[in-house]
């Protein structure tokens, strides 16, 4: 059966799988304490969330708040599976932070009009901080 909270496979009755499912269960949990509760860890539901967000996000004839809202969740997407792939542990960085980091790389993967609208949202991480006046 598969569990409607993590989105895991197992096998009912099977001290084995019960014993796995409930570690990433909880595993999963915690991460949505400390990320949000939108975490998506089930792989079809990211897949469908994605669909459906795209055609909004190219749809130049949807108001521009409502493309970036569909945006932000393609960008949750992606930021579940890649929490999912550090194994549901907590040394993720948190939304804020990876989001902006990944525009600042994939400046190309969203409309422009779309993109200049996260970049507010999720600034760049600055590496370096701003001298102190004085
Ligand atoms: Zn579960």
């Amino acid at each position: 059966m598969k569990c409607g909270l993590c989105g895991m496979f197992y096998c009912e009755g099977n001290s084995f799988d019960e014993r796995e499912h409930r570690r990433h269960c909880r595993q999963v949990e915690r991460c949505r304490k400390k990320y949000g509760s939108w975490l998506m860890a089930d792989y079809h539901e990211r897949e469908r969330i994605k669909q459906e967000s795209w055609q909004v996000v190219e749809n130049a004839d949807i108001d521009l708040v409502e493309r970036v809202s569909a945006a932000k969740m393609i960008l949750k997407a992606w930021f579940s599976r890649s929490v999912g792939e550090r194994g549901w542990n907590l040394t993720h960085p948190d939304l804020k932070k990876w989001a902006g980091l990944f525009l600042q790389n994939e400046r190309a993967v969203f409309p422009a009009e779309v993109f200049n609208q996260l970049a507010k949202i999720y600034p760049a991480p600055r590496s370096v901080k701003r001298k102190q006046a004085g």
